[in-house]
């Protein structure tokens, strides 16, 4: 995603937040005249490796400059036969398996428990799900993103494991993303792109990195193009997301 083309009129800015530095310098502009700011998780030459990455700065740092909605990309391993590789899935709920991350703005004087019994923006989700249908993407409007620790890659055993417990799709960056968007009263969906079967499929080769990136090349236009086409769509949402934080604190 982080291609400047994408922008008109942008510019590059970085921004220090007190947590800190965010993953990379921030790319704003715009598209078809509504603003647009980009922001690279893993770096811009993803050398962040997900346990390092700095949520709570890329967050602060989006908000401070003025952001109301995120739209997260991130690649997933499908857990379910039907959610096949290049598809989309727009997540409704996530598992939380991270071990080592800072997961709340409010660890210190001040007391805050978010409800997150709907993680993510519902308006937001269906928007971006009827662009992908109009465009003939294959898609689903639903699911659930287990989100591991990481770095490495999960055993049949837990592949196994996390089918049983209901998961559609595994990846290493919905958590603590989603909960710190909600924190900071931001609408936040994400697009998940399901690159491979993780390693459950007995008929399938188990997945690797190579793999990952061959399925993203394909697909990276689509979800490019999906953006674009939600963009108009998003600009004038109002939803719950910006009032669930202001009576979630002590
Ligand atoms: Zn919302």
């Amino acid at each position: 995603m982080d291609d400047p083309n994408l922008l008109q009129n942008y510019q590059t800015k970085d921004i220090v937040t007190p947590y800190g530095h965010p993953s990379s310098s921030i790319t704003e502009g715009t598209i078809n005249n509504i603003s647009v700011a980009i922001l690279a998780r893993h770096g811009k030459h993803h050398e962040i490796p997900p346990t390092k990455v700095n949520f709570r700065a890329n967050i602060w740092a989006l908000k401070k400059i003025g952001c109301t909605h995120i739209i997260a990309t991130t690649a997933v391993g499908s857990l379910k036969e039907e959610i096949a590789p290049g598809h989309l899935v727009f997540p409704d709920q996530f598992i939380d398996r991270t071990t080592h991350r800072e997961k709340t703005f409010f660890n210190e004087n001040k007391v805050c428990h978010i409800p997150m019994a709907e993680p993510f923006c519902t308006q937001l989700r269906s928007i971006l799900f009827e662009t992908a249908q109009q465009m003939g993407v294959p898609a689903h409007p639903r699911g659930t993103v287990l989100t591991v620790e990481g770095p490495r890659f999960s055993t049949k055993a837990e592949s196994h494991m996390f089918r049983q417990w209901g998961a559609h799709i595994i990846n290493m960056s919905s958590v603590p993303e989603t909960n710190l968007a909600r924190e900071a009263g931001l609408c936040y969906a994400s697009i998940a792109m399901s690159t491979d079967y993780d390693c459950w499929r007995e008929s399938t080769e188990a997945v690797t990195v190579n793999e990952v990136l061959r399925v993203m090349k394909e697909n990276s236009e689509k979800v490019k193009r999906l953006i674009i086409n939600a963009l108009p769509k998003i600009q004038h949402l109002d939803c719950q997301c910006k009032r669930d934080i202001q009576s979630s604190m002590m």
